[in-house]
């Protein structure tokens, strides 16, 4: 679950890291009290789930109310890289001597939290680590013994920030760290951390991602599901309790079963093409839910052609068969499809399909032939 800035700087707050005073907004006329209120100068930045806002001209500052209903008019309804801002964020803006980066995450293959620390701040970290990778100081803890004052401090050093910030980012990633933990985070970054002329320390940004599994040990938590984005498919198969997952491609998949659900999809890459979606219908196949997993996919206008790759198990073929009959005579499907079906008693779901094959429902012996017609159907309308 990704938290917006704000939310973010607001988990950040409640575990004492530093950030500026500012409030949301959804509004011009809200943001601009809010301006007013904290005083200027002020930034007015766009809360959307992507970064790279102030390059897209999402992040504006502003030195008096004129200014700040301005940007706060153009930045309402921008669209940064496909996400139209619906709310603002406005803090009293701060001056900056430094701008560094700093992260924790869960590094898999090391079993440990990573954290990294960066010098090069404010830019995106993937471009650091490509130009410059020794510019990142990296550790890793044992998430049994947790981060100690010393080693935190060490990893300060190594990243060679301004010693001036040294107490102020140790303090800061003390109070990260255990953010990231008792918070149930998956991510927790401030890009920029930066050094005032002062010598304080502040996060300017924050990006935070929590882990959903761990909701139920924070119900306050709930309050960020309303700003989720949504992908309108998903809500409409959800509705209807189907497992199912948007993708970018343009052959629809439905599947018995996560694992072939995803096999399917990893075969419709192997021979070039891209799935649709990713739609488990799980051990049933019946007229019902095959039914309501077609109305689903035939709702997203990416889709070129369908697959259905059923392997009878429990669910024997004939009931199958049977199924995608009477769902093809419910609703109005323009995409050919294609079906593979195996598994338990399989011929006798063939023998009830047959009759009913044309150049829009075909069937085919294996998953990989199957898959290999779908994506040549779906490129060549
Ligand atoms: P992002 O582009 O989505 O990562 O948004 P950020 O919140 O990181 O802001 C982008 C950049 O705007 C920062 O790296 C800063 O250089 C600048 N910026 C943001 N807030 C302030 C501020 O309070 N004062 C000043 N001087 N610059 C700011
Ligand atoms: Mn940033």
């Amino acid at each position: 679950m990704d938290l917006l800035e704000y939310q973010g700087k607001q988990f950040f707050a409640s575990y004492g890291i530093p950030v500026s005073d500012g409030a949301a907004a959804d509004n011009v006329d809200e943001a601009v009290a809010i301006a007013d209120r904290v005083g200027y100068p002020v930034v007015v930045k766009a809360q959307v789930h992507t970064g790279g806002r102030g390059k897209a001209g999402g992040v504006k500052l502003a030195n008096n109310t004129e200014e700040a209903r301005t940007h706060a008019s153009n930045i309402l309804g921008l669209d940064i890289k496909g996400h139209i801002v619906k709310t603002i964020w406005i803090e009293h803006a701060s001056d900056i001597a430094e701008e560094y980066y700093a992260s924790f995450t869960l590094d898999r293959s090391a079993k440990a939290y990573l954290g990294m620390l960066s010098a090069q701040g404010g830019v995106e970290i993937e471009a650091v680590a490509e130009s410059n990778p020794e510019a990142i100081a990296r550790i890793h803890i044992n998430p049994a013994e947790g981060l100690t004052e010393e080693a935190c401090r060490d990893w300060v050093v190594r990243a060679k920030l301004n010693p001036a910030a040294t107490e102020g980012a140790v303090s800061i990633l003390m109070k990260l760290y255990n953010a990231y933990v008792e918070g149930d985070a998956d991510l927790v970054e401030i890009n920029p951390l930066i050094l005032m002329p002062n010598g304080q320390v502040h996060a300017l940004d924050a990006k935070v991602s929590l882990d959903s599994n761990a909701l139920y040990e924070h119900p306050d938590y709930e309050q960020y599901d309303a700003t989720q984005p949504r992908d309108e498919r998903e809500v409409q198969a959800h509705e209807k309790g189907l497992q199912y997952v948007g993708l970018d491609g343009a052959v629809g998949v439905i599947a018995n079963g996560a694992g072939l659900a995803m096999s399917t999809v990893d075969v419709i890459n192997q021979v070039g093409g891209q799935a649709a979606n990713f739609l488990d219908i799980g051990g049933g196949a019946s007229a019902d839910v095959m039914t309501g997993a077609l109305e689903v996919i035939i709702h997203d206008p990416n889709v070129r052609a369908i697959f259905i790759n059923i392997f009878g198990g429990i669910t024997r073929g004939e009931d199958v068969a049977n199924g995608i009959v009477e769902a093809l005579r419910r609703v109005q499907i323009d995409a050919p499809i294609v079906i593979r079906l195996d598994g338990t008693n399989a011929d006798e779901g063939r023998a009830i399909l047959a009759p009913h094959l044309n150049d829009k429902l075909m069937m085919e012996p294996t998953m990989l032939d199957a898959a290999r017609r779908a994506v040549e159907l779906a490129a060549a309308r």
